[in-house]
């Protein structure tokens, strides 16, 4: 036996910060709790001291940690069959393609497995279908992206976005992206009318998650999609964040009526459980690309897509799209009674929800977030003073109010 199994609980949360901070690389800079359990809206350190969850690890936990159901689809299909490629069938991959037909209603899937591999499967169909069936030539093809945006992590992805610490000094970008400010239409029809013949798509989050929950106007995205689709261009969801009941509708297009060409799910599509992402289309955009064009050795793996069907059903059974609904309403009419210099704004749709804060006495959201962190509740700034807000969807209205008395606290003695 090895006797020096650092799982082993001798270590403090220091001794465990301590050793991430040697060997680990250095690209995060996490709240200092050391988590080491999870159920439901709850987690654990490893003292022993629990937590809610208002991150829900950026809303790939929507179904609470550890779900039961979902643990158990995991288990289950563990022990039958976990990997096979894409060389062969499975029995899992073939079921779970069909299920999400059903429940979202493209024609099909493409499976795939971190949120920025979504994109970037998105990124070619929608320039596969540029060049193939607008006719645009292929060293011209463009994508319009959103000033403000996060979609990942890869090359091709941190091209889009505007934000230095995501593209500098990683070298070479990739070409074909024009960027534009989000949340303004006359700046999407001018693109468009100057360019449409070179432009295959635009890709936009519904709400801008990373940015610090930046909700658009009502009906932006419904004018997008009918601006683009007048130039015969493609509108791309990055439903990563928003999608699967997180602001209170299946996908957060829902709410200006929009059904987008090609949507990209990530996160929550996998349960808390492990990394599952999918690019859903029709046939028109879809079957443009052919065996051997693209590809992944894990995507649509059958423990995925077990887990994926899971993780949908418990969303439908519980009626989650209908709580974050609700329990995000009872969030913003609370927090927005807190009396506090620190707030400057609070804003969200369903349960993806943040508070703009403004520094006072020199304190910041880092400083909020770990007081925050003693009383029990474990949230992190995003862009240094927005305190993004996203619990479990599975939150009850007694916990929700118990962490709203957290959150009502901190922000009242901070300021004091
Ligand atoms: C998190 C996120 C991604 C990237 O997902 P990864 O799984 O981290 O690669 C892409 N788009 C949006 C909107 C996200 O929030």
């Amino acid at each position: 036996m090895n006797t020096n199994n650092p799982s082993t609980h001798t270590h403090t949360t220091r001794d465990y910060m301590a050793l991430e901070e040697q060997y680990g690389a250095h690209n995060y800079h996490p709240l200092p709790v050391v988590l080491h359990r999870g159920e439901d809206i709850y987690v654990w350190d490893v003292e022993g001291k629990r937590y809610f969850d208002f991150l829900s690890s950026y809303s790939a936990v929507n179904q609470g940690h550890c779900h039961p159901r979902i643990v158990r689809a995991l288990k289950e299909q563990a022990d039958m069959l976990c990997l096979t490629s894409r060389a062969f069938y499975s029995d899992a991959l073939c079921e779970y393609e069909e299920y999400m037909h059903q429940f979202f209603g493209y024609d099909r899937i493409l499976p795939m497995n971190t949120g920025a591999e979504g994109v970037e499967t998105a990124l070619k169909l929608a320039r596969r279908w540029g060049v193939v069936k607008k006719g645009i030539p292929n060293d011209r093809v463009k994508v319009i992206c959103c000033e403000g945006n996060f979609h990942g992590r890869t090359v091709t992805v941190i091209t889009m976005s505007n934000d230095p610490s995501s593209f500098d000094k990683y070298g070479p970008l990739t070409p074909g992206f024009i960027r534009i400010p989000y949340n303004d239409t006359e700046a999407l029809r001018r693109v468009l009318e100057e360019q449409a013949d070179e432009i295959c798509a635009f890709i936009a989050e519904p709400i801008q998650g990373e940015a610090g929950v930046y909700v658009p106007d009502d009906g932006y995205l419904k004018s997008c999609y009918d601006l683009c689709h007048a130039h015969h261009v493609l509108l791309i969801a990055d439903e990563v964040q928003t999608g699967i009941a997180r602001t209170g509708r299946m996908l957060c297009s829902e709410h200006d009526g929009v059904r987008p060409d090609i949507v990209i799910l990530g996160k929550a599509l996998g349960g808390g459980v492990l990394p599952v992402s999918a690019c859903l289309a029709d046939d028109e955009i879809m079957l443009n690309i052919m065996p051997g064009e693209h590809g992944s050795t894990f995507g649509g793996f059958p423990l995925a897509a077990r887990v994926a069907v899971e993780a949908l059903r418990v969303v439908q059974d519980e009626h989650l799209v209908d709580n974050a609904q609700r329990m995000g309403e009872i969030f913003r009419d609370e927090v927005r009674r807190i009396q506090s210099p620190f707030i400057a704004q609070v804003r969200g749709r369903g349960l993806l929800n943040a508070i703009v804060t403004t520094p006072v006495a020199g304190r910041t959201a880092w400083d909020l977030c770990i007081r925050m962190m003693e009383k029990g509740l474990l949230a992190k700034p995003t862009h240094d003073h927005i305190i993004r807000f996203a619990p479990p969807l599975t939150i009850t209205e007694p916990a929700l109010r118990q962490a709203i008395e957290i959150i009502r606290e901190t922000f009242e003695e901070m300021s004091r």
